[in-house]
Order: structure tokens, then sequence, then C-alpha cells
């Protein structure tokens, strides 16, 4: 039971801007939106805090709570050994607070979810190019070339992936982009979407 919780998953190429348009959102919509916390194996970056942009967890703490179903998904992203994951309890809490529960997560991720949650709304945001992609990547300054190059081909597979979306955003202004994803979102005001399959 969820009362009127619903469940949306954001999804787009590192470097499409998703998070900065996330705390946006956030910030701005007027509806009662939350970011589920997912947890990782990645270090934190300069400025991260644990519990805020990630559960920051170690290889061991992360494979126990696996192993012990915590995960509504979790998988290994960029195949350089980190994990990522989407805590059950984040999701479930939300819902059945009435929350509009956000999850930015991978394609792949994404796919999972919808099995269970067939109904959730999703979003699919991109910078409209590889090549401005590829240009935020390198001004972002926070990786190597090999990851940046390794970041490029995943995009290149998670944009052929695109049309499992509802919605398609092209982020070039953020403030342009946070205005259609709140109007976007308005339209889904009392609709009552189910949360699960069950
Ligand atoms: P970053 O390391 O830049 O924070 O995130 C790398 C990628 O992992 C992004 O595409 C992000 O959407 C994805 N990601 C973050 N959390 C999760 C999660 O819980 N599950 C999955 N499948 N992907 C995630």
């Amino acid at each position: 039971m969820c009362k009127n919780g619903k469940l949306i998953i954001l999804s787009g190429p590192s470097g499409s801007g998703k998070s900065t348009v996330v705390q946006r959102l956030l910030q701005e919509s007027n509806l009662p939106l939350t970011l589920s916390v997912s947890a990782t194996t990645r270090p934190p970056r300069t400025g991260e805090r644990d519990g805020t942009d990630y559960h920051f967890l170690s290889d061991e703490e992360f494979n126990k709570r696996r192993l012990a179903g915590e995960f509504l998904e979790c998988k290994e992203v960029f195949g350089r050994g980190y994990w990522y994951g989407t805590l059950r309890s984040a999701v479930s809490t939300g819902l059945n607070e009435g929350k509009w529960v956000i999850l930015e997560i991978d394609v792949q991720g994404a796919l999972s979810v919808l099995t269970d949650h067939p109904h959730a709304i999703t979003i699919f945001i991109h910078p409209g190019s590889v090549t401005e992609l590829e240009n935020r990547l390198r001004s972002r300054g926070t990786e190597s070339e090999d990851a940046i190059q390794r970041r490029l081909d995943v995009a290149a597979e998670e944009l052929a992936l695109r049309h499992h979306y509802t919605h398609e955003v092209i982020n070039q202004e953020i403030h342009t982009t946070v205005q259609q994803l709140c109007n976007l979102l308005a339209q889904y005001q009392g609709e009552n979407i189910p949360c699960s399959k069950n």
C-alpha cells in the first residue's frame, strides 16, 4: 500500500547534467519529491557527502547487503569494479509516505526496476549530442582520459536504449530543463498510478 506515492526513474549519460537538474527540481517543484539515495562502492568525489549524495559502502558491506536482498536493483556500472544499487528501504519508505520518489540510475538499473514497477514515470535526459557530452565530461575535469572514453562508450549504449523511456528531455539550459520537468510531472498529478505490479 503506498498512498499516492509515485516512482520516477531518471536516467541519462554521465555528463548529461542530470544530478544538477535533479537538485534544482527538488528545490523548485511544489510536488512532494524526494531523491532515493543510492549505495555505491566508488569513493566519494570532492564535496560529496555520505548519506546525501550516496551511501558510500565498502565492497564487503555492499556485498553483504546485496546477499541480504536489500537492493531493488544493483549492478557494476562502467565495468571498473564499482557497484551501485537502489535500496529497497529508500523506495518503500518514500512511497509509503506518499512521496514521489526519484531514482537517478543507469539504463540497465531502470529496466530492472521497471519489471517490478511497470507504471513508473520514466525520463531520459541527455545533452543532445555526443560531442556536447564529451565537452561537458572534459570540462568537469573529474575523470581520467580512460574513464572519459569508457563513459562515452557507455553513453552511446545508453542513448540507443532511450526508447524504453516515456519522456525524453534535452538538457541545454538548466532553467528551461527544470521548468520542462516540472510541467511534465504536473501532468501526473491526480493520476492514480499503481506503485508496483502487486
Ligand atoms: P556517478 O559515479 O557519476 O555518480 O554515477 C555513475 C552512474 O551510475 C550514473 O549513470 C548514475 O545514474 C548511475 N547510478 C547511480 N546510482 C545508481 C543505482 O543505484 N543503480 C544503478 N543501476 N545505477 C546508478
